[in-house]
């Protein structure tokens, strides 16, 4: 059951994994990391591509593809270039990180929906969509500061 959960949150994770904002490495503002469509888990051989639109650094992925080798999803970095991510922020000495915009609302519902259960609305809705994020992430006592950290994060 452990890993079936932990299954899923990577393959979702893969998915908000096909555009990455990254800290670009030579200018340190946003950058954007894009799979141009592709769902890299389960490709073997992908076209990635780093680009800041601030001060035109851009790079393609040159090495071979060897995806168990160099693949990392679930990190403070990009799956590929492994720049860190320019969603980040700690909360409660826990790294708080999305890939984009996106990945960001998607935990944020998440949080508000668990936050709902427990005032009573919405039980059976939402009961499986809480078990694909972290533990620290859905705590009961800590989801007002990760909607709060949230808040700080959009503003970026
Ligand atoms: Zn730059």
């Amino acid at each position: 059951m452990e890993s079936r959960t932990k299954h899923t949150y990577r393959t979702e994770l893969s998915e908000f994994a096909k555009e990455v904002l990254v800290e670009c490495p030579n200018c340190q503002h946003q950058a954007l990391v894009n799979t141009f469509g592709e769902t890299v888990y389960k490709a073997e051989k992908v076209k990635v591509r780093v680009v800041c639109g601030y001060c035109g650094f851009n790079k393609d992925l040159e090495r071979i593809w060897v995806r168990s080798k160099h693949l990392i999803l679930g990190e403070a970095i990009d799956p590929f270039f492994h720049l860190p991510l320019w969603l980040k922020i700690e909360v409660n000495g826990n790294l708080l990180w999305a890939y984009s915009f996106e990945h960001l609302r998607f935990i944020e519902e998440h949080i508000a929906a668990k936050l709902r259960e427990r005032n009573g609305f919405e039980h059976f809705k939402t009961r499986s969509v809480g078990a694909r994020l972290p533990r620290w992430m859905t705590a009961a006592n800590r989801r007002e500061d990760m909607l709060r950290a949230i808040e700080k994060l959009r503003s970026k």
